[in-house]
């Protein structure tokens, strides 16, 4: 599961990829009567995440590939980021 190319084509970065992922959701913010926030560990766990379908230069922010490609899945016709 490694990217399809080893660094951007655009600015020569090879520090590496992000992809933007869309959350949704409400969470219950959790405090005690003191006015303390209370364990909101599992706040999170109650939102849904929606993974971005491109991958993008973490130096320059331009476009480099379609993230199925880095997941191996280079039949996937519907997927491709513009
Ligand atoms: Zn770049």
């Amino acid at each position: 599961m490694s990217a399809p190319i080893k660094e951007c084509p655009h600015c020569h970065s090879k520090e590496g990829y992000y992809s933007k992922e869309r959350v949704y959701g409400s969470v219950n913010w959790k405090y005690n009567f003191d006015g303390s926030e209370a364990d909101n560990s599992a706040a999170y766990d109650y939102l849904t995440t929606k993974s971005g379908k491109c991958a993008y230069c973490r130096a320059c922010d331009k476009k480099l590939f379609n993230m199925s490609e880095a997941e191996g899945n280079h039949e996937g016709t519907q997927t491709y980021c513009r």
